[in-house]
């Protein structure tokens, strides 16, 4: 491969490191019958340690420069396809041909879009068999954090209820070249499987974090009460607090994530049996 000045505004800073390398995919524990996508392959440096020993592998990649070079690298392997475009306006289920529930995911992710990638795999529909990712440290805390750590938000609760995250280990700077601003941290998140929840409780669920959270000092009764999409009043505090047995003056960092998705239907019968009863309009 030509030599590659690397682009800041696509996050791109390679691991030189083979040890590191190996490690992330050992994790990925990949066979002959697999289909594997790699997020921003870059210069190849996992897809090298996968390609010849899986079914299929799928390398996606936005850079206009490296794609063509990984074409040309990997042209005479029939399971290697290349495809140059941004991961998150990727169709991933239809590239690679509708079922992503055993499709294994690797990726030395661009930090600055770890989070939309992150929600991307775990939409309902595109989750696959088994994630393992390098993200920024800091974000690894924050999807790992459990209630009353100062981490813990919308982003934990919402990878928590879906899927079992695992930090398998720290990768330090030196590792990279360019040498990056921030430490590494390879996780391993595996999605659960039937999905625990409803398409319906997940919106709900995500709704109702996102809210709460962007308010995390606050009692969640007075985010409750004060955001349009709940607007409760003191009736309906006491109804949904009967029901889930929460106590809403407690702040949202202090809640686990099962008591966010009991607090997430309760709120959505209470809202369905008000819609019922209130009078129609004349
Ligand atoms: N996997 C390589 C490695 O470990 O050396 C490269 C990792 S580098 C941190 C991130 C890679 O993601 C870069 O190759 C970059 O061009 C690519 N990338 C950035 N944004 C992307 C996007 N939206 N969709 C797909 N690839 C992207």
């Amino acid at each position: 491969m030509t030599t590659h000045r690397a682009k800041k505004s696509l996050g791109q800073n390679f691991l030189v490191d083979a040890n590191q390398q190996r490690r992330i995919v050992a994790a990925l524990e990949a066979g002959s019958g697999d289909t594997v996508i790699e997020i921003g392959p870059g210069q190849g440096a996992l897809t090298r340690h996968i390609a010849g020993s899986v079914a299929r592998l799928f390398l996606v990649e936005l850079d206009r420069d490296l794609a063509p070079a990984l074409e040309n690298e990997f042209a005479d392997d029939p399971a290697v396809t290349v495809i140059q475009a941004d991961v998150l306006d990727t169709d991933l289920r239809e590239m690679v041909g509708g079922d992503m529930s055993s499709v294994k995911v690797v990726g030395n992710i661009p930090y600055n879009i770890t989070t939309p990638i992150i929600f991307r795999l775990l939409e309902r529909e595109l989750r696959p068999e088994r994630i393992v990712i390098m993200i920024q440290r800091e974000v690894a805390d924050r999807i790992l954090a459990g209630p009353g750590e100062s981490e813990y938000g919308a982003l934990s609760v919402g990878v928590q209820s879906v899927a079992r995250a695992e930090r398998l280990f720290n990768v330090g700077r030196g590792s990279f070249r360019p040498v990056p601003r921030v430490d590494s941290t390879v996780l391993l998140i595996r999605p659960i499987s039937p999905p625990p929840l409803t398409a319906r409780d997940e919106e709900d669920l995500r709704d109702l974090t996102r809210t709460v959270f962007s308010w995390r000092r606050k009692q969640l009764q007075k985010t409750l009460r004060s955001a349009p999409a709940y607007a409760l009043d003191s009736a309906r505090v006491d109804a949904v607090q009967q029901q889930t047995g929460i106590a809403l003056d407690r702040r949202p960092e202090q809640l686990a994530p099962d008591q966010f998705i009991s607090l997430a239907r309760a709120l959505r019968d209470n809202r369905e049996a008000a819609n019922h009863t209130s009078p129609r309009a004349p």
